[in-house]
């Protein structure tokens, strides 16, 4: 990384620390502080879900967890990062940096939506 890179990186997690205190949540936010704002959603409910697929849930089967969004405007990022705050949202296991939400089907009617954590 240059200096450069370096310096908007750690302006990137400052920022990101000041709206979601390291302290409030059990996993990472690995998003640009201005994604946080953008649109996951134009619906008025949405359902994310877990899902446990990852490699450290091999011998530990569990069933998919899903959380309840709801919005009375289009829902974004940062409304699922509060709601999972809210919830004590945590993957306890390697993969906690919470990349994006995101759509795995395509179906208009479908209100699943899916995390990507990475580690
Ligand atoms: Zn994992």
């Amino acid at each position: 990384m240059s200096s450069d890179e370096e310096k908007a990186f750690l302006e990137n997690e400052t920022k990101l620390d000041e709206d979601f205190p390291p302290n409030e949540i059990h996993f990472c936010i690995a998003m640009d502080y201005e994604d946080l704002d953008k649109k996951v959603s134009d619906k008025k409910e949405i359902l994310i879900v877990q899902k446990y697929t990852c490699y450290c849930y091999d011998d530990y089967p569990r069933q998919s967890n899903y959380f309840r969004i709801t919005d009375n405007k289009p829902i974004t990022n940062r409304r699922v990062i509060e709601v999972l705050r809210d919830n004590n949202f945590d993957p306890k296991c390697n993969h906690r940096f919470l990349e994006c939400i995101y759509k795995k089907n395509d179906d208009p009617l479908s209100i699943e939506y899916e995390m990507f954590l990475g580690s």
